[in-house]
């Protein structure tokens, strides 16, 4: 089975060619429990790093992937403009 890092990586590389523009993700993944991130399936922190739930679907790997070569994505905008940049990359919950 393939570990999350390398996941990320190979989905990365296919959004290299599809949506092109530059990863600022730190390229590395944590797994968390429901119990220590129980609000969302994955976040990514403003250091970059991605934190999965355990629980999650390769889908909120990509959904978090996509936030990081989002343009310009800045915590102030973010905040001002997240219903945007959710809808932009997805809901992250796939199907
Ligand atoms: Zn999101």
């Amino acid at each position: 089975m393939k570990s999350f890092n390398e996941l990320a990586k190979e989905i990365d590389a296919r959004l290299d060619e599809v949506v092109g523009g530059v990863q600022r993700w730190s390229g590395r993944v944590f797994i968390e429990s429901v119990s220590s991130l129980p609000d969302y399936y994955g976040v990514k922190r403003w250091n970059c790093d991605i934190w999965l739930r355990d629980d999650c679907t390769v889908h909120t790997l990509t959904h978090e992937l996509l936030h990081g070569r989002s343009a310009g994505l800045a915590e102030w905008a973010y905040s001002t403009y997240r219903a945007i940049e959710e809808a932009t990359v997805g809901d992250g919950t796939g199907d």
